[in-house]
């Protein structure tokens, strides 16, 4: 279901010229899925595949994270999907600080359409964006964090499970945990303390 206010936000996307990706890239990838869903996925940025594609998380990373959410029955196509930079990097290094900065209004402007009940933040990058640092991924993952009114659940970069096998375990659990916190009252019911406990216990820490 497309909203004219989402088609224009596309159009504006897809001929962007805000930051130096623009250059090198091949096409921008605004995001897919219905803008009636409960949970938003936010990656880091488009890699080769996507920017050839137009499509987030479509190469081997996104179908590690398309195969994690069908196997606790969240299907791949109910969820919106997008980046916290909507272009390709060059040689898929890490978007710069500017980059991040110069494409957030899109993000914001996504978000602010869909109304979402939680968002996945897909490993470091878009934890570091959104949250504020230091991020650390092995205590943090799986757990929700509150900001601004809004509910993020931080999960490893499906990359992460590409290098190492070990780690798929534990985000076969975080996934899990994901689906039940879309299902239940739970989400609605954890109120902003309990998020600004959850991050200052990890605060102290280190
Ligand atoms: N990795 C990401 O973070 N996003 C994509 O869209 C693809 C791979
Ligand atoms: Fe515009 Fe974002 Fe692409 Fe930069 S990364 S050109 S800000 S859409």
């Amino acid at each position: 279901m497309e909203s004219n206010q989402w088609t224009q936000l596309r159009q504006e996307i897809l001929s962007c010229q805000k930051c130096r990706l623009a250059e090198s890239r091949t096409q921008a990838v605004p995001g897919v899925g219905p803008l009636e869903t409960r949970l938003v996925i936010i990656g880091e940025a488009p890699g080769r595949q996507e920017d050839l594609q137009g499509e987030p998380f479509v190469g081997a990373a996104g179908k590690l994270l398309t195969k994690l959410l069908e196997e606790v029955g969240i299907k791949r196509a109910t969820v919106f999907i997008t980046n916290i930079v909507k272009c390709r990097p060059p040689e898929n290094r890490q978007p710069l600080a500017d980059e991040r900065k110069a494409c957030n209004s899109y993000l914001c402007r996504q978000v602010e359409l869909i109304q979402p009940k939680l968002i996945a933040l897909v490993g470091r990058v878009p934890a570091e964006t959104i949250l504020e640092p230091p991020i650390r991924m092995g205590a943090m993952h799986g757990k929700i964090f509150e900001r601004n009114g809004r509910k993020y659940f931080l999960m490893y970069h499906p990359a992460a499970g590409l290098y190492n096998q070990d780690l798929i375990p534990e985000m076969e659990e975080d996934m899990r945990k994901l689906k039940r916190l879309l299902d239940s009252s739970e989400v609605t019911e954890l109120g902003p303390e309990k998020g600004q406990r959850d991050l200052s216990r990890f605060l102290e820490k280190d």
